[in-house]
């Protein structure tokens, strides 16, 4: 099963990302989150050595070339040992750059990014401005050959530690909405650049959320990524790709915490029996693998469609991200009610698994922002009198 057009190209770089994830990264992830620490940069080079920072980076510039199917199975197995690690093995911010960045902006950061020398943050959310991004208040004023930036940014993924930022800033007051823009890169460092709050989240420890500040930042007008304005454009490039992953990342988290709350369901006796033998619960594990599996081949069709670069490769990846994290949020919730309480208890993984992918739901397009992207697409072709259909048809 679950082998979704994975040619046997594809299959020997997944068997291989597994082997890296069970051997070299679980011991540190197991440690790291025990400790309740931050993913050290050890760890992300050792990544990094091995090939898996920069997975979606062509090989001229170190990194693993890989397509988006090709991310996704890489991405499926690190995510099932630590998903924080599969984090930080695709930045947001390389779809953008290397469609829209200069050539001296690609030789200066992604060779960096892919030894795991340049840790990447994405900037984009406000304390006034969560899903709707484009209300964004951060500004950003041309001065001479600088711009001088004012604004502040919450929630950051690795905020405080990250060594380049792509900051989204307002460049136009009087723009239309969702214009006026602008993509900017940031290095760790720039004058007026700091890190403010540090956030204390329910999971996601090993890549610490934070405040940026920006309070007169004065950059130089080669910071800026692609061209003023078209930010909300480029933010999509990097999100579409992504979106379509997310399915088979969110599939392997649950699949790791079903395999385990299986495992354990064999050993565990209650009534004198294991409660494998139970079939009310056996039933209910049925119907979750059944859940996965289709979560997986949702996700994998997204990323072949994206690959294909068809026009609806991004509302399948919205439905694959929207479908993936409903269901590995359910089937992780499901898996702490097999193990009871042992469920909830830190020594078994389960109930990290269940923190970790409730971020799906919100992150990167919360569900219902994927919804409505879904149904206008629905509504468009019903109002051109044609049912909607993925290109697979
Ligand atoms: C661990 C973590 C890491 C993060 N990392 C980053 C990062 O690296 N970079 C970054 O920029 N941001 C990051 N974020 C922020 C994240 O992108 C936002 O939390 C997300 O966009 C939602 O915004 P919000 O929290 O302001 O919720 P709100 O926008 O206030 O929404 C609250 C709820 O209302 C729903 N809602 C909102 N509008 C509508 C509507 N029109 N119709 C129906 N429902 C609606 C939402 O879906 C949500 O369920 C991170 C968040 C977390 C928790």
């Amino acid at each position: 099963m679950s082998n979704y057009r994975l040619t046997d190209e594809q299959r020997s770089l997944k068997e291989a990302a597994r082997r890296f994830a069970e051997n070299k990264l679980r011991p540190i992830a197991l440690e790291t989150e025990r400790k309740g620490e931050a993913m050290s940069r050890e760890a992300l080079k050792l990544m990094a050595e091995n090939g898996y920072v920069g997975l979606d980076i062509p090989t001229e510039y170190g990194g693993l070339g890989l397509d988006i199917m090709g991310c996704a199975v890489v991405l499926e197995e690190l995510s099932s040992v630590w998903f924080s690690a599969s984090t930080n093995a695709m930045s947001l911010l390389t779809g953008p750059l290397l469609v829209f960045g200069t050539d001296e902006q690609k030789q200066n950061y992604l060779p960096a990014i892919s030894s795991g020398n340049l840790l990447t943050a994405f900037a984009l959310t406000e304390t006034d401005a969560g899903s709707d991004a484009s209300s964004i208040q951060t500004f950003a004023a041309r001065d001479g050959d600088d711009w001088v930036i004012n604004g502040r940014k919450i929630y950051i993924t690795n905020g405080a530690r990250a060594d380049l930022i792509v900051l989204f800033a307002r460049t136009d007051r009087d723009a239309p909405r969702g214009e006026g823009i602008t993509l900017f890169l940031i290095e760790k460092g720039s004058p007026g650049f700091s890190v403010g709050q540090k956030y204390d989240m329910l999971a996601h420890t090993a890549n610490p959320v934070a405040e940026l500040v920006f309070d007169d930042c004065r950059v130089p007008n080669s910071c800026i990524l692609g061209e003023p304005g078209g930010g909300v454009r480029y933010m999509q490039v990097g999100f579409s790709k992504a979106r379509a992953t997310y399915g088979a990342r969110c599939a392997a988290v649950a699949q790791a915490a079903l395999n385990y709350a299986l495992d354990y369901m064999q050993t565990r006796e209650q009534f004198g029996q294991p409660l494998s033998s139970f079939q009310a619960l056996r039933f209910r594990a049925a119907e979750l693998y059944a859940k996965i599996e289709a979560a997986r081949q949702l996700s994998y069709h997204a990323c072949a469609l994206a690959d294909a670069g068809t026009d609806d490769a991004p509302v399948a990846a919205s439905m694959a991200k929207l479908f993936g994290s409903e269901v590995s949020t359910k089937v992780t919730e499901q898996c702490i009610q097999f193990l009871g309480g042992h469920g909830l208890d830190k020594d078994h993984p389960v109930e990290r698994f269940y923190r970790e992918t409730k971020l799906f739901q919100v992150g990167d397009g919360s569900s219902e922002m994927l919804s409505l992207l879904i149904s206008r697409h629905l509504n468009k072709q019903a109002q051109a009198g044609m049912h909607a259909r993925l290109a697979s048809d």
